[in-house]
């Protein structure tokens, strides 16, 4: 993302692929606390019966552990995992050559499901509904439809845009999971224990600090703590505490709220230019040069669940809160005072 810098921002990084920081199991998996409840009976259920768990699909922004509950729950169903994601996806033919390959009950990931090619995702519903593939063979007056049978499997699809999911999709899915954002203790407790995963030592309040500072993702919170562990190596004698990490964390640009250079240059535009909306998306996004999605998926359903930003029929409002955050005074429009009220 231009302009901010990318260990702050939640997709994932090459240096992310740390298998050691990932919890293993359910009873590891911090938070989230209805989902993982559900899902405890439903992998039991499906344990019982011998059967393949009916398809899930997990919603929410990057981060926030869609992939990693997938694979927890593969492994607590005595299952193989396979993931691949929309985009690659590009020919009937991948999705056939995957299916045709798993074995019974097995969990398929697929990341970023609302980018399915469609001509893909027809082929995708009878294989979910049925266990079938219907596959054209051969082209023109000579080609025919061959039916595969395939062994009963459990789809888990990811996406940050539930929005963007065709219908027919969405209704096949009996498990629809929304992913919260992570409450500040949840993620005290994840950062404690990477510290101690990473042997690192953290203070109480040291991780409390890097917790608070997360924008409510576990993906933020183990980057943030490995930053701020370099610190505590070069500047200081190793140990993670409150003072250290508060230096460190704002000499990475994070602020006590947690947003990062790209989240205030969002909220600036607006109080800078258009006396904190309403504004549209598209004109937000030609003004910061992001693209819309990166807007949509990453910087803004954080500052909503902050209250910082309202989201109105005419475009986005900043609230009360954000100006205060932004040490500025909210214009006092008549008629838009209520709409303030962050
Ligand atoms: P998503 O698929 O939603 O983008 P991931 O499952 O890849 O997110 O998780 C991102 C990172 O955050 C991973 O490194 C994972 O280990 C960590 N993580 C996610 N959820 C949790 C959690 N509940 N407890 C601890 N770490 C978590």
């Amino acid at each position: 993302m231009t302009g901010s810098d990318p260990t702050l921002r939640p997709e994932p990084r090459p240096e992310d692929a740390d298998r050691a920081l990932r919890p293993k199991q359910l009873s590891d998996f911090i938070g989230q606390a209805e989902a993982r409840a559900n899902l405890r009976v439903f992998i039991e259920s499906a344990r019982q019966r011998g059967e393949a768990m009916d398809h899930a699909l997990f919603h929410g922004p990057p981060g926030l552990g869609k992939t990693t509950l997938a694979q927890i729950m593969a492994r607590e169903l005595g299952v193989n995992f396979r993931m691949t994601s929309g985009p690659v996806l590009a020919k009937a033919g991948d999705l056939a050559a995957i299916l045709t390959n798993m074995e019974r009950n097995d969990v398929l990931f697929i990341d970023e499901i609302h980018r399915l090619n469609p001509v893909v995702e027809e082929v995708l519903y009878p294989a979910m509904e049925d266990f079938e593939l219907d596959l054209v063979i051969g082209e023109g007056p000579a080609a025919r439809t061959v039916r595969i049978e395939l062994q009963p499997f459990t789809l888990v699809g990811a996406t940050t845009r539930l929005g963007l999911l065709t219908t027919p999709l969405r209704d096949r899915f009996g498990i629809p999971t929304r992913l919260q954002f992570y409450t500040e203790d949840e993620l005290h407790q994840i950062v404690t224990k990477n510290a101690t995963k990473l042997g690192a030592p953290a203070d109480d309040e040291g991780a409390r600090e890097i917790a608070r500072r997360s924008r409510g993702t576990p993906r933020i919170a183990g980057r943030l703590l490995r930053r701020v562990l370099d610190f505590a190596i070069v500047d200081g004698d190793g140990r993670i505490t409150r003072d250290l990490a508060d230096n460190a964390l704002t000499r990475l640009g994070v602020d006590h709220l947690g947003l990062d250079g790209a989240d205030r240059r969002y909220m600036k535009l607006m109080a800078d230019h258009y006396g904190g909306g309403p504004v549209g998306i598209e004109t937000l996004s030609a003004a910061l040069s992001e693209s819309r999605d990166a807007l949509e998926e990453v910087i803004e359903p954080y500052l909503l669940q902050q209250g910082l930003i309202q989201r109105t029929p005419r475009g986005r409002m900043l609230a009360q809160k954000a100006w205060r955050h932004l040490g500025l005074e909210a214009p006092r429009a008549p008629g838009q005072g209520q709409l303030f009220d962050g």
